[in-house]
């Protein structure tokens, strides 16, 4: 083919975008980035009923946020627009006329009430479900009394009877539906808005899209869309059907399988660059050994022919596992700029704001191996900034230890680090390792009390780069709140 390649993102604002909406975008940016053609985004918003309020921001908001720009659209125009359908109602309706005059369509008038009672009847008697064609056959006679009467009515594509219609799909190959199991589907609404499979494939022709990659569940819409394709006289575009999603369990993808929206994931704290590698490896591969691919990778390597013919399944722990690995190849700078948002709201409340940068930075080191999201980092790094630490005072006191030997431990400690003139890791290694021979217990039985001390828990970052970011003041104030915990005993 050398139509030059437009492809198109065309979400519904019907909800918030999760993991499948946005793996077909990346899809059709990818395949536009990597082909020097066009990414178009346009809002199917025709559906007015079930609109959801805030999830167009949503989907704009995602594709902003992973840095899926688009060459046409909202926010940016193009020559094709507009890229919203509510603002292009005359165009469906003056193409839905002509598909009547041309005797492809046909204008509906059966009542709500009309169509319930056959749908009554049809599930009574155990019939498939579908529109009973009433008003396909009414004599030129009936239809002109009905529609001088000012009777509401919709249109109708006249589905044929019989034969198959065939398409290529580019991941599938021949695919064909028998037109007896294809209803004669609805174009137009009463009030005159379209249908998504009208509007769709009129504007798919006139925004010129070249490729309509979408997500599988839209591959039984496709032939009424070449049907309709052939009724206008327009020429289809190429239709590749990406594969679903499922949850490793092969069910379909929920919540239960830590599937959530992108706007979720991004406040949860997970990077732009981890989804953006998730997403893609989501029903694309480039081969069985590589899993690690920057976004210029992604353009560079990306191909239709590489994207599975099988569901992509979704895994949260490799989600996990690849926002840790990215948090960690981060420069620390650049991570602490991610990281203040969610520590300045997620801190506790008691803790001054704004957090001081400076300070940020320098246990960001610290943390960092230990984090998953950028969320975590609040509850993994609050000892850092608090006042006071929580904890019971028995825990300072270890295995081998007695309440007397723990105080005098954290007493020599107190003794020693007050006069440190530098205090620093390495110097802070060195004497407590020689206060601890001094002591006469070993490092363990100085370390441990110290930890508890300064960060309120067993398990902590490295015990002196610690130290050496809180500080000798900090530090020193902590030693003594442990001291008088215990003398309080
Ligand atoms: N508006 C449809 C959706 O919400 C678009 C499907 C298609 O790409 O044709 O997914």
């Amino acid at each position: 083919m050398d139509k030059p390649v437009r492809v198109r993102y065309a979400p519904s604002p019907t909800g918030f975008p999760h993991v499948g909406n946005i793996r077909t975008a990346l899809f059709n940016w990818l395949f536009a980035r990597h082909t020097g053609g066009k990414f178009i985004v346009r809002i199917e918003d025709t559906d007015t009923a079930r609109t959801v309020p805030g999830s167009l921001e949503a989907i704009i908001g995602s594709l902003r946020w992973l840095g899926l720009d688009w060459d046409e659209g909202p926010e940016v125009g193009g020559p094709y627009g507009p890229y919203m359908q509510s603002q292009r109602l005359p165009i469906y309706q003056k193409l839905a006329e002509q598909l009547i005059a041309a005797g492809f369509a046909y204008r509906c008038f059966c009542t709500s009430e009309r169509l319930d009672n056959m749908r009554a009847a049809q599930t009574a008697a155990k019939l498939p479900l579908g529109y009973d064609r009433h008003c396909r056959d009414l004599s030129t006679d009936e239809r002109n009394k009905l529609e001088a009467s000012g009777a509401p009515s919709i249109i109708r594509f006249k589905t044929p009877l019989t034969g198959r219609t065939v398409f290529q799909d580019m991941l599938r190959g021949e695919v064909a539906f028998e037109n007896s199991g294809i209803d004669d589907y609805v174009l137009l609404k009463t009030d005159g808005f379209p249908v998504y499979h009208l509007a769709n494939v009129i504007d798919d022709h006139l925004m010129e899209i070249s490729h309509v990659l979408r997500a599988e569940e839209w591959l039984s819409s496709t032939p009424k869309h070449v049907m309709l394709y052939a009724a206008l006289k327009f020429e289809a575009p190429q239709f590749a059907h990406m594969p679903l999603i499922l949850g490793p369990d092969r069910s379909k993808l929920s919540k239960r399988h830590g599937a959530a929206t992108l706007t979720e994931y991004r406040d949860q704290g997970y990077l732009q660059e981890t989804m953006l590698n998730f997403l893609a490896l989501l029903g694309w591969s480039l081969d069985d050994k590589n899993e690690i691919f920057n976004r210029q990778q992604l353009i560079d390597i990306f191909s239709l022919e590489r994207v599975s013919r099988t569901a992509g399944i979704f895994n949260k722990d490799k989600l996990d596992w690849l926002n840790g690995m990215y948090i960690r190849t981060l420069p620390v700078e650049d991570l602490t700029d991610r990281l203040l948002p969610f520590m300045e709201k997620d801190l506790p409340a008691e803790i001054k704001r704004p957090l001081d940068i400076n300070y940020v930075r320098q246990l960001v080191p610290l943390i960092r191996e230990r984090i998953i999201t950028l969320k975590d980092a609040a509850a993994y790094a609050d000892f850092f900034f608090l006042d006071q630490l929580e904890y019971d005072s028995a825990k300072l006191i270890g295995k081998k230890m007695t309440e007397e030997t723990t105080l005098k431990a954290l007493k020599g400690a107190e003794n020693k680090l007050s006069s440190l003139a530098s205090f620093n890791t390495a110097s802070l290694e060195d004497t407590l390792r020689h206060l601890a021979d001094d002591l006469g217990i070993k490092t363990g039985e100085l370390f441990n009390p110290l930890r508890v001390a300064t960060t309120a828990r067993d398990a902590a970052p490295p015990l002196f780069e610690t130290m050496a970011v809180l500080g000798k003041e900090r530090c020193l104030k902590r030693i003594i709140a442990a001291l008088t915990k215990l003398a309080g005993n």
